[in-house]
């Protein structure tokens, strides 16, 4: 059984009902976090779950609502029996190591972060063996220049596949990346509905219905949306009626701290 938490499912303006997006998958002998906002922490509390149980952790790219949390979650677990796993791009990477180094020069370098780097391509896919029977695939997606962004596919022991991509405009990538998985978690910083003169792709994003679009091109039976801009996040029943867009996909809306099994 694979269980994944979210965390949070906000965007990058948390409000008191969703916070940054954050995910914790956990399989039996395998955890792993997914992104690292300024509120990661509280949000494992929340859970119940304690930095020291975070094995793995996944940033998409440097922007703060994935990232700024980092310094202080490593803080925080540097005496863990084991390193953090970090798998991330190659500039996502060294922009989270300098945040350590610059916000506690003392304690944060070199040994004393107990972290260990799985620095990923930015140019196009990449896979890695994460534990026996878990692969993680990542593939380039399209948000800003300059800004490196994964997007996420674990597959466990060729039975349970989920993927989660962020912060990007629809790219034909990303149907490849994420083709027949059980579980497809997407944002929907945007609504086609609620916000009828948005233009999602100029700000390198995407709506609930292209979040349904890429899900039912790449034959995923099940969708959840996340990163949910501030206003569209109160309207889950849109959200759902949107990316299902009269097709039988079966669209999650869910609330932090709720899980799914897959
Ligand atoms: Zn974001």
């Amino acid at each position: 059984v694979v269980e994944v938490l979210f965390l949070g499912t906000g965007g990058g303006s948390p409000d008191a009902e969703r916070g940054n997006t954050a995910l914790l998958i956990r399989a039996p002998e395998f955890t792993t976090l997914v992104e690292a906002g300024p509120g990661v922490e509280r949000q494992l509390a929340r859970a119940d779950v304690r930095v020291a149980e975070v094995e793995r952790l996944f940033v998409s790219h440097r922007h703060g609502d994935h990232a700024l949390g980092f310094p202080m979650l490593i803080l925080n677990r540097r005496h863990a029996e084991t390193p953090l796993q970090l798998y991330a791009g190659l500039n996502t990477a060294a922009v989270l190591e300098t945040l350590c180094r610059v916000t506690f020069p003392r304690h944060l370098i070199g040994d004393r972060l107990n972290l260990r780097v799985h620095a990923l391509s930015e140019q196009g896919t990449q896979e890695a063996v994460l534990a026996p029977g878990v692969t993680l695939r990542t593939a380039l997606v399209a948000h800003h220049p300059g800004v490196p962004t994964l997007a996420a596919r674990w597959d466990f022991a060729g039975e349970v596949s989920l993927a989660y991509v962020t912060d990007t405009r629809p790219t034909a990538g990303i149907v490849a990346l994420v083709r027949d998985c059980d579980l497809l978690i997407h944002e929907a910083s945007f609504s086609a509905v609620l916000q009828p003169g948005a233009d999602p792709a100029a700000h390198n994003h995407s709506t609930a219905q292209q979040a349904g679009d890429i899900a039912r091109e790449a034959n995923c039976p099940r969708l959840a949306l996340v990163h949910l801009g501030p206003e569209i996040g109160r309207h889950p029943d849109v959200l759902v009626k949107e990316a299902r867009a009269g097709s039988d996909l079966d669209v999650l809306v869910l609330g932090d701290g709720e899980r799914v099994c897959l």
